[in-house]
């Protein structure tokens, strides 16, 4: 191992024999944490070529168990955001692409630093499982087309052990890692075709358009080499995705997209990357594939299929609770916002008990915030920006406000789509 980090420290590049060796003996517990440390900031500062991330990314999915989903009929598409603030996409999305005929087989993670993870928010509903069976997993994919669970123990244990690790040295953003952890982990739950939705900005593990293009062709390259179409959706994370930060209230806040009452940027993103599926999955044009997607939501059949799937699942909508104490934060100037610090927002959110600071934590799943402005809108002093939703924890009033850049004149407003990638 000593020669393999060397090795990388000085620039050269990895055999698959080593890259295997590294790789497999830490997943068995023959490397210790302090090796497999000092090789993973040797890839993070000196990179990978092409050819040493497909090496890694294959190494990692023989570290473990593939899904075969063939005897579900139908085209399997899999969904992945790389993490942000407020994201609660995949609650609408799955329920959408399933409400068009197609199958959407997902698995999903907690909480990581200060982004949220799904399965913390779909747990926000008293009684959901998502512990539930690889049995239980294909027997909802096919009655209902979408089923969301939990990483299996033995579906790429070797990023399982890796990531927690980097989320603990300072390795988390790294192409070649994160190409490989989400590549290896994507090939391995067995869907025919891939999307991705890669999150740019300050909420974001990349914040720049030129890391995101390069980490995106990477994804792209790497699911052709095993025959998955995977397309890549370069999205903005500067600010967080729709108005709810916190587990509950994200929940509600999709509830209200799928039943059409709310067409926001997460509508908008929905509607997108729900585009990009359909066409992928049946062939069509974009154009047509959007329309499927308005239309399912126009007509109450992805909301139906919501229903459906939370019931399947054991969850009981009627019983979400937010927190009890809400309060009202204002602006204390005049001006246009022209910058949120997202990742902050998103510490907030977990401070007051909506993530997790230690791996054993519990969630306060009611906690959170719900924006009432967001980039580009004009406030006044004394006027609502936000309400936030405590119920254990305090929150001092000023370092909620300090992620918001409040001027004089409006800075033109980002895009909510940068690029795609296929
Ligand atoms: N999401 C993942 O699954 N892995 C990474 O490395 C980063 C984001």
């Amino acid at each position: 191992m000593i020669e393999i980090i060397e090795k990388k420290k000085n620039k050269g590049i990895l055999t698959y024999e080593e890259i295997d060796r590294a790789i497999t003996g830490y997943v068995k517990g023959a490397i210790p944490d302090y090796q497999m440390s000092a090789l993973l900031m040797a890839i993070c500062i000196n990179g990978m070529s092409d050819e040493e991330i497909f090496n890694l990314t294959d190494v990692m999915i023989k570290s473990g168990d593939t899904l075969d989903l063939s005897d579900i009929k139908g085209v399997k598409i899999d969904k992945h955001s790389s993490g942000g603030v407020g994201d609660k996409t995949t609650i609408v999305l799955g329920p959408v692409i399933a409400s068009v005929g197609l199958v959407v087989p997902k698995m999903s993670g907690r909480g990581l630093g200060h982004t949220g993870g799904t399965i913390d928010k779909l747990e926000s509903i008293p009684g959901f499982d998502t512990k539930i069976s690889l049995k239980d997993f294909k027997k909802e994919l096919k009655e209902i087309g979408f089923a969301l669970a939990g990483q299996s123990a033995n579906l790429v244990p070797a990023d399982k052990k890796i990531y927690a690790l980097r989320d603990v040295t300072g390795t988390v953003s790294s192409i070649p890692l994160i190409a490989s952890s989400i590549m290896s982990k994507k090939i391995a739950s067995g869907a025919d075709k891939i999307l991705i939705d890669l999150k740019v900005g300050n909420g974001a593990l990349i914040d720049n358009i030129s890391d995101a293009k390069k980490l995106a062709s990477l994804m792209v390259k790497i699911g052709k080499k095993y025959g998955r179409e995977t397309v890549c959706v370069l999205t903005n994370m500067n600010e967080p995705l729709g108005n709810n930060i916190g587990n509950a209230l994200e929940v509600e806040e999709a509830v209200e997209v799928l039943k059409g009452n709310v067409k926001n940027d997460l509508y908008d993103l929905v509607v997108t990357l729900a585009s990009y599926m359909i066409k992928m999955g049946k062939g069509i044009s974009l154009k047509e594939a959007e329309k499927e997607a308005v239309e399912v939501i126009q007509n109450g059949s992805a909301y139906k299929k919501f229903l459906e799937f939370v019931k399947y699942q054991k969850g009981n909508l009627d019983k979400l609770e937010l927190a009890p104490k809400i309060f009202s934060v204002k602006s204390v100037k005049t001006g246009y916002i022209n910058g949120i610090d997202t990742k902050k927002l998103g510490e907030i959110v977990k401070a007051i008990g909506g993530g997790r600071e230690k791996l054993d934590d519990t969630i306060d799943y009611g906690v959170g915030i719900v924006l009432s402005k967001k980039l580009g809108d004009y406030v006044e002093k004394d006027e609502e920006i936000l309400k936030i939703y405590l119920n254990k924890k305090d929150m001092e009033i000023r370092k909620i406000l300090s992620c918001f850049l409040i001027e004089d004149t409006k800075k033109s407003k980002e895009k909510l789509v940068y690029d795609v990638i296929m």
